[in-house]
């Protein structure tokens, strides 16, 4: 059959496997099933790493196709992105040459918590991914559905796991492959549900996943439902903006990716975004109509933090809920109300919208659907996203059980390299809860599993001093670079020069010593409130909130002046001066926590006869299913008590 194979030097049809005599399998290092937003991350993560990578998906021209909402970052999931760029994934860079409305969200707190966001051009997004994904070496890109896994008889020198080694397509063929990644989002059973009518899709317009779901299940992997749902689409021309709340962009932008200074857009050329809100028709009509609108009716669990309209209503009633009017890009005739995601019957959706402040005469051009998808317990993978059943099969994204683009692409990432790194027999690159984002999000889904759509947020993180956004780089790039091989030569220089200049600044800042009458007079902005001669050193002046490294540098320009000639270092330096205290001790408990982590569990352990430890059987039956790799990952699996941890730890240094 003949197959789309799109690489940097060949866009062009190739002839996979012939119908000629000896026919030939196509052979790749790794598999990624699903061009989504892990899928992505993924495929290009793993040729990063060196691996030769076919990235198998249902069309080429969805690839960056963002389902729902506009936008990307936000409180948490911003910091998510930091540290997928800080391994040199996509989504960071592509949202900077595609937003069209940049805001720091949560400004006012500090910095730590600060969460970038933009509005995207849905197109351009769209257009950039392709482009990245289309010209990472190593990869190719071929349309198709995957129906089914290959795998081997059980291995007895793997504990009898059996292990993936090849997909089988819809129209039968085949291709093998040493690792397999599996990113098919909402698509297994995917229904797309619109007031009573439902059908099966993978969201509208797209077919379902049916055979890898029952292959799946056959495996004997522990299935759930979930749902979720997204909002009408309505044409801009309808709304009238003059009587509403005005929201404009960030002067100046704050780029998303570590190598860029600036976005592609002027904030002068980017869009506004709008404020109404709900009231009390609107819960009436929702209320009369719950009879004709089964999404709702529905048992599986929704998004808790992006619910629709109907659940705002029937948990919060009376309440005016807000409804933010987004563009969908530079020439996109459409607005998406984000707040109002909807499944009431098409024409009650329109009666709904036009009672809101603004919308009176609003035309819906989409009408908002839900989609009922199956997902498999996280519980069932390790922190390097590996399945505990299947040998080199992994799975990444919203099949996992969460929610959102940016999660997506965070798990795609790790996905992708420990996809790479199984196959040239390296030792796994897992992130830790004190090292990032990305290690809360895949220790909370692996040793706790969920029950309804996940999404990170900054509260889920302990060591937040530490994980901020300014900082991923020195948290991950290095590692990157180094373990996994994801990062780039040039990124790597970047990183190390601005660890550099850091060090060097913050020794500089140190050395500087006055009196406090002395800055008192070299900087009476910043109000300095100590006895006369005590002395104090710039750094210590860096953290009084009224100072910043301007206005250090003004009143000493030398040696401090060349810390300002570049913005990013100048805003570092004042954030390691803020936090500098309460870091050193959030490093001490960050040390402690380390010490657990490293205490490794055996791999082969059977919690269920193991009869030298003393565990109660629930105890047990929770280590045995979420099989946890370290002390520190089975003390969070919720019902493994202290106690039980105290027991395994004295076992496992029994046997070290
Ligand atoms: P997707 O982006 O869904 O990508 C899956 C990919 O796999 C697709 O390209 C598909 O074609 C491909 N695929 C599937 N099966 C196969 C197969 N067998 N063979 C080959 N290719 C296959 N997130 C929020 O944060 N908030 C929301 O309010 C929200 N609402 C949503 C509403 C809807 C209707 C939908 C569909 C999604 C919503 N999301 C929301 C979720 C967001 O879109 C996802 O979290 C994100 O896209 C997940 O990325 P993914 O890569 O896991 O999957």
């Amino acid at each position: 059959w003949m197959a789309l194979s799109l690489t940097k030097q060949n866009l062009s049809l190739v002839r996979l496997s012939s119908d000629s005599a000896a026919p030939c399998t196509p052979h790749f290092d790794v598999v990624v099933i699903g061009g989504g937003h892990a899928g992505s991350e993924a495929a290009a993560a793993a040729a990063r790493c060196g691996s030769r990578t076919l990235l198998l998906t249902h069309r080429v021209d969805t690839i960056g196709q963002m389902s729902c909402n506009p936008s990307f970052g936000g409180i948490g999931k911003g910091h998510l992105m930091r540290e997928v760029d800080a391994l040199d994934g996509l989504c960071s860079r592509v949202c900077d040459q595609s937003g069209v409305h940049y805001k720091v969200l949560n400004k006012c707190k500090g910095p730590a918590v600060w969460g970038l966001r933009a509005q995207i051009d849905r197109k351009l997004y769209k257009q950039n991914m392709q482009e990245e994904i289309l010209n990472t070496p190593l990869l190719t890109v071929q349309e198709g559905a995957v129906e089914d896994l290959i795998l081997t008889e059980p291995e007895p020198e793997h504990m009898g796991k059996c292990r993936v080694c090849g997909v089988v397509l819809m129209d039968g063929s085949t291709v093998h492959a040493e690792s397999v990644i599996l990113t098919t989002g909402t698509f297994l059973r995917g229904l797309v549900v619109i007031g009573l009518e439902m059908h099966p899709a993978g969201r509208l317009g797209d077919q379902p996943s049916i055979g890898l779901a029952q292959t799946l299940e056959k495996l004997g992997f522990v299935v759930g439902r979930l749902k979720t749902g997204t909002p009408p689409r309505i044409a801009k021309e309808s709304i009238d903006f003059s009587i509403l709340n005005k929201h404009t962009p960030d002067n100046p932008s704050v780029p998303f990716s570590f190598m860029n200074e600036t976005v592609w857009i002027k904030p002068e050329d980017q869009l506004s975004c709008y404020l109404t809100h709900t009231n009390p028709r609107v819960d009436e009509i929702v209320l009369e109509n719950l009879h004709l609108n089964h999404h709702i009716k529905e048992t599986t669990r929704g998004p808790r933090y992006c619910p629709s309209i109907e659940s705002k209503v029937l948990r919060f009633p009376n309440r005016q809920h807000q409804v933010w009017l987004e563009p969908e890009g530079l020439d996109s005739n459409l607005i998406y109300p984000q707040g109002l995601s909807v499944t009431l019957p098409a024409e009650l959706q329109e009666k709904m919208i036009t009672c809101i402040r603004g919308l009176e005469k609003a035309k819906i051009i989409q009408p908002g659907y839900g989609v009922q998808y199956d997902y498999l317990d996280p519980r069932q993978i390790t922190p390097s996203l590996e399945t505990h059943l299947v040998q080199r099969l992994f799975f990444a994204g919203q099949i996992n059980g969460t929610t959102g683009y940016e999660e997506a692409a965070a798990q795609g990432v790790v996905a992708g390299i420990n996809a790479s790194l199984r196959v040239r027999r390296k030792p796994p690159f897992v992130i830790s809860r004190t090292e990032g984002y990305i290690g809360v999000l895949i220790d909370d889904l692996t040793t706790q599993g969920t029950s309804e759509p996940y999404r990170m947020f900054t509260s889920r993180a302990e060591f937040r001093l530490s994980l901020r956004p300014d900082n991923a780089d020195s948290r991950l790039t290095f590692r990157g670079y180094k373990e996994a091989g994801c990062v780039s030569q040039p990124r790597y220089e970047r990183a190390s020069l601005m660890k550099a200049s850091l060090e060097e600044g913050l020794s500089v800042l140190k050395s500087i010593e006055f009196s406090s009458s002395q800055w008192k007079a070299l900087i009476p902005e910043a109000s300095i409130s100590l006895s006369r001669n005590q002395r104090l050193s710039a750094l210590d002046v860096l953290k009084y909130e009224q100072v910043d490294m301007e206005l250090l540098a003004k009143a000493i320009p030398e040696p401090l002046k060349k810390y300002t000639d570049c913005r990013e270092l100048a805003q570092r330096l004042k954030i390691e001066a803020t936090y500098e205290s309460a870091l050193f001790y959030q490093q001490q408990e960050i040390k402690q926590v380390q010490q657990d982590e490293a205490l490794q569990l055996p791999e082969d352990l059977d919690y269920l006869t193991l009869r030298d430890v003393s565990l109660s059987d629930e105890v047990r039956e929770k280590l045995h299913f979420s099989r946890p790799q370290t002390i520190g990952a089975a003390s969070r699996i919720p019902g493994v008590t202290p106690a039980a941890i105290v027991n395994l730890l004295r076992f496992v240094k029994t046997q070290q």
